[in-house]
């Protein structure tokens, strides 16, 4: 991929200009009543111009607030004791005053002062001399802020190869030390001896600097990204890592997942693969002796830690069925043992990765933890064998960051026959001067300076000390080979739909208020660039010039032949032009509030804002109200005919799933190749035909944010911190990933937000964090037993801040001939994410009946395939037998069937939204996404001081909601509360503000008030929004109305007028499987 290759048009700065048709282009001084201006040959509509009949806006240089009817602010809730929602317009310390609304697993302020971030003498002197090993690394002594306002560009630099820079030498900067010089290792070779687990608690961030690290997290060119939100008081995990004990013997990375139901021949313990014998599996509940409703009563089966006996449904008790424990403790990976894979723990779970070898479950999980030799063994599974990627997934705050290397001006080594990166597991041979690829297994020359001796156990004697050589996760400085022009700067261009619907729905106040707050967390430093239209069947662009004394209006107005007027002036540098952009966001709202234009030409306008970004590339920010109804790219409301609500009879339903026409796609294929991303934030009432809108996002590495139905009263919040996340989360852009698969594996497909022009590489014009991309793998080969099989994931990509980095994750597993290995070894949460992203991907391709029953009988094959395959044959035919690590899978995919995608009934639109929010979606969002947390709050006070933050969740079953209590439950998306009819009016008085539950609206906003009650649940509301990274949309729901219904319908487990309550869905599954056993 990295290959440059031809030519592609997004690396080659275009050289058409869109001003040689600039003067059509219609210049209007924002104060002046010049329609007479307006060329001839394209008028503005005769509707009244949005500035001739009002106030000009810009009188008098400066203008003063503006009026408090025009722009809602006011409407915005702000000020105590709105604390936790209030979207407050932020001070210099925006987050000093409220709450968090989320933090991003901020570093604890105040955890890394720079005297102690400093490189340790200890680890100065611990460095090989220069010229010999390892290569001057230069370090960057500035640590890292909240704000992020440095680029951390030579942080923890470690230079390989030539040395290109004498940075490092001259700072006389540490050298890479030992590794475990710093980081508490395992003790191999004394298991007796417990270790503490590296921890705020026992030892704090700032003495285990790591690697020399000056500054924690700023090594990475992503480096922690400036906490959103204000950290919490307490430094994440203290208290957890603090009290939990270890079982003597155990190594602190290789413990069971505490709270895990962990069957003794489990292996997600310290014996790594190996399986201990077992003489019979533990029972799977406490108290119980057998599967329930077991005839007899054979003994448990090894390897089956679940059978659910099935003598008559009535039996069936809903207590003993599967169900999630979760837990709330942080469980210690380190990613390679003895030589071996350790199976991480699941991806829903806290946990704290060591890098030893193997990249961290975060970058990159497979569905199975071994890979089958043959495609018959995994054909018979009937699992699918696919990779997670996330390669710029979030850190947990105490990792050690990724190591940057700088291998000089020949780039990193690489193979030379498949382009394979360098990896802890290529094999050097013949004394180092040659080494073994291990995914194409081509033996290569060494580079001559790159060259060292071996070790008595074969590796280089510079393992350790070479992150490419020993971490599964490493980014490479990107040379010349690897640009076809300059890195490109961070370019932010913000598009406002300012039509009748969007001002008058307060659409348009509540995006340029979220777009003005969050113009100081802009990313990038000094280059980083800006630019603001605003469309409604015309389109707007401002002209921002700080030499200007007020910011120029350019209409476009032929909106079906596109063109960009002044390209060079509409983009400028922010720090050119803050004050004209923060004074037209202002008056946005003012200038256009008696527009009565409906149409929306959102087509033209993203083209024409395409035109203005195509030199440079950058991210489209886009605010839609309406459905696009002029002008290129229009859409019809193909839902009028009363089909607003599609129902499963429908044959054709699906079709409205799909884009209309192909005139938007082709229009995100060319922002694509000009590296140009499109986030469309949609703030609607109506129908906007989601399923054709996504697709500009979907083929630009950009997402959709839906509000529906848009409220100017508790949208706004969401808005803006939904927007503030997207540009201060760690990103990067123009970017191009591959994955790598050793000899007998190849990548079958890709899935996810990008765009394809050649088969092998996904290209991303932008990427963060959150993105996931699904890879399914296939079998071109038999793989040999015993034999390792090594997945490399490379993405090359500029940093915000304009350098160009090659991220290279690298895993490693072991391949098997049993079956019974792939059941023991199978990741449940990766193995449901991809069961719903491709049951996402054929939503649209086919009626809504056969995608159901798809996914069951996905799950059915798969335990179909242990029932008959792994169960010993003394197990009675009436059991349902469930694999330990798959034994969710049935209750995951009876919740899939009832979520926003699969159910029966449900607007177009949100089917549409859903099938698109899935689609990039991590794993750890997926699960809570079908499967809800569900907590009660009318009892917090009842729970001990020292209990996790959030109370242990209820399952979706409705006989746990009682009338007397108020429930709380989310998705990563959505909050609904829910109060029962006879709900405590003290309670009530707390946690509201009211007597009666009548009182409060729909959409509401959580306040704080100053009672114990009230302050646990808005630590409550502030814990989740950080663990899911999402301000959450609050809905309130009373019993009795819609609302309740709404609530009760995520009660999976229940019973549903178009659902299986959980046992008869178990009791079907056993059914079908037993058929196919006859
Ligand atoms: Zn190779």
């Amino acid at each position: 991929m990295e290959t440059p290759g031809g030519q592609r048009p997004g690396n080659v700065r275009p050289g058409t200009n869109p001003n040689a048709i600039a003067n059509s282009m219609q210049n209007l001084e924002i104060n002046q009543q010049q329609l007479s201006n307006l060329g001839g040959s394209a008028p503005r509509p005769s509707n009244p111009p949005p500035f001739s009949r009002q106030p000009p806006p810009f009188t008098g240089g400066r203008p003063g607030p503006p009026p408090p009817s025009a722009f809602p602010r006011s409407h915005l809730p702000s000020g105590p004791p709105s604390q936790t929602m209030g979207p407050a317009r932020p001070t210099s310390s925006p987050l000093v005053a409220q709450p968090p609304p989320f933090v991003s697993r901020p570093a604890p302020p105040g955890a890394f002062p720079s005297s102690l971030a400093r490189p340790s003498a200890a680890a100065a002197a611990a460095a090989p001399p220069s010229g010999t090993g390892p290569r001057p690394m230069s370090v960057s002594s500035t640590p890292l802020t909240s704000q992020l306002s440095t680029p951390p560009q030579t942080g923890n630099m470690v230079s390989n190869g030539p040395p290109a820079f004498a940075l490092g030498a001259t700072q006389g900067g540490p050298q890479f030390p030992p590794v475990g010089s710093n980081m508490p290792k395992p003790s191999v070779g004394h298991p007796q001896s417990p270790v503490v687990p590296p921890g705020p608690s026992s030892q704090p961030l700032h003495q285990r600097p790591g690697f020399g690290s000056s500054s924690f997290g700023a090594s990475s060119s992503m480096g922690q990204p400036a906490p959103p939100f204000s950290a919490p008081a307490h430094t994440p995990f203290s208290a957890q890592s603090q009290t939990m004990p270890l079982p003597p013997g155990s190594s602190p990375f290789s413990r069971p997942v505490p709270g895990m139901p962990q069957p003794s021949s489990s292996p997600f313990g310290m014996q790594g693969w190996r399986q201990r014998p077992q003489q019979g599996a533990p029972p799977p509940f406490p108290g119980q002796q057998q599967p329930y409703g077991m005839p007899s009563g054979g003994p448990p089966l090894p390897n089956q830690s679940m059978a659910l006996g099935q003598t008559g449904q009535s039996k069936i008790d809903p207590n003993q069925i599967p169900r999630l424990t979760p837990n709330s403790t942080v469980i210690f990976h380190e990613t390679r043992q003895d030589n071996q894979a350790n199976p991480p723990p699941p991806a829903t779970s806290d946990y704290i990765v060591k890098d030893a070898g193997n990249c961290s479950p975060r970058y990159m999980r497979c569905t199975i933890n071994q890979i089958p030799c043959t495609v018959d063994l995994l054909s018979t599974s009937a699992m699918q064998l696919a990779l997670l990627v996330q390669p710029l997934a979030l850190p947990h705050p105490s990792e050690e960051p990724i190591q940057v290397v700088d291998f000089g001006e020949h780039g990193p080594v690489r193979c030379s026959r498949c382009k394979g990166y360098i990896n802890p597991f290529m094999k050097f041979i013949d004394q180092g001067r040659r080494f073994i690829c291990n995914l194409c297994g081509f033996i290569d020359e060494t580079p001559q300076d790159y060259r060292c001796n071996l070790g008595p156990d074969g590796r280089r004697r510079d393992a350790e000390e070479r992150p490419e050589l020993c971490r599964g996760t490493v980014e490479f400085i990107a040379t010349k080979e690897y640009m076809v022009r300059d890195p490109m700067p961070a370019v932010y261009f913000f598009l406002v739909d300012v039509s009748m619907h969007a001002i008058q729905t307060g659409a348009t106040a509540a995006a340029c208020s979220a777009i003005s707050q969050v113009i100081s967390d802009l990313p990038g430093g000094p280059r980083t660039m800006v630019g603001i239209a605003t469309f409604d069947s015309t389109i707007h662009f401002y002209n921002l010039k700080r030499a200007l004394q007020q910011p120029l209006m350019l209409i476009v107005p032929d909106v079906q032949d596109v063109y960009t007027p002044l390209e060079s002036d509409v983009i400028v540098q922010l720090a050119e032009c803050r004050e004209h952009l923060e004074m037209l966001l202002e008056n946005i709202p003012t200038m256009f509030q008696n527009n009565r234009i409906g149409d929306s030409a959102f087509g033209a306008a993203i083209k024409a804002s395409f035109l203005a970004m195509k030199s440079t590339g950058g991210k489209l920010l886009v605010f839609q109200s309406v459905l696009p109804s002029i002008g290129i790219g229009s859409l019809s409301a193909r839902d009028a005919e009363g089909r607003s609500s599609i129902s499963a009879g429908e044959k054709e339903a699906h079709k409205l799933l799909q884009p209309v026409d192909k005139t938007l796609k082709a229009m995100a294929i060319e922002f694509a190749e000009y590296q140009v991303c499109v986030d469309l934030f949609l703030t609607t009432q109506t129908y906007v035909d989601v399923a054709s809108l996504s697709v500009v996002p979907r083929m630009t590495g950009g997402q959709v944010y839906y509000y529906y139905p848009f409220s100017a009263l508790s949208d706004p919040a969401k808005l803006y911190n939904d927007l503030r996340w997207n540009v201060t989360r760690p990103q990067g852009f123009e970017a191009v990933m591959r994955v790598r698969c050793s000899q007998g594996i190849q990548v079958q497909e890709y899935y996810g937000n990008f765009c394809r022009r050649i088969p092998t590489d996904v290209d991303l014009p932008a990427i963060d964090c959150d993105k996931t991309l699904m890879v399914s793998l296939k079998h071109d080969d038999k793989l040999r037993e015993g034999s390792e099989c090594s997945f490399q994931c490379a993405l090359l990509y500029t940093t915000v801040y304009g350098q160009r980095r090659i991220r290279v994750s690298t895993l490693s597993l072991p391949s098997t001939n049993m079956l019974s290995n792939l059941f023991r070894s199978a990741d449940l949460d990766t193995q449901f994410a991809c069961i719903l992203k491709q049951t996402a991907i054929e939503i649209p391709l086919a009626p809504l009946a056969q995608v159901r029953e798809q996914a069951t009988n996905v799950c059915i094959s798969i335990l179909y395939s242990y029932r008959k395959f792994c169960a010993t044959a003394a197990t009675s035919s009436g059991q349902l037998i469930l694999p330990e690590a798959l034994k969710l899978l049935p209750l995951y995919t009876l919740a899939l069937l009832k979520c926003n995608g699969l159910r029966l009934d449900g607007r177009i639109d949100d089917r549409a939204f859903w099938i698109n929010y899935v689609s990039p979606l991590p794993i750890p969002f997926i699960i809570p996404l079908v499967y809800p947390r569900m907590i009660s709050i009318h009892d917090l006070n009842e729970k001990v001081s020292d209990d996790p933050i959030i109370p242990s969740p209820i399952p979706l079953s409705s006989e746990h909601v009682s009338d007397e209590g108020i429930y709380l439950l989310e998705n990563g998306d959505d909050c609904l509360i829910y109060a029962g009819s006879s709900v405590d009016k003290n309670v009530l008085q707390q946690l509201f503000g009211v007597s009666a539950i009548e009182e409060i609206p729909i959409q509401f906003i959580v306040q704080q008030y100053d009672n114990p009650l009230s302050k646990k649940l808005n630590a409550i509301l502030n814990e989740i929004r950080r663990q899911r990274s999402s301000y959450l949309r609050m809905k309130l729901c009373k019993k009795g109305d819609v609302s309740g219904t709404m609530f009760f319908s995520h009660m999976v487990e229940d019973k549903t007028p178009g659902g299986l309550s959980y046992v008869e869905y178990l009791i079907h599954i056993h059914k079908q499987i037993q058929s196919r056993m006859d």
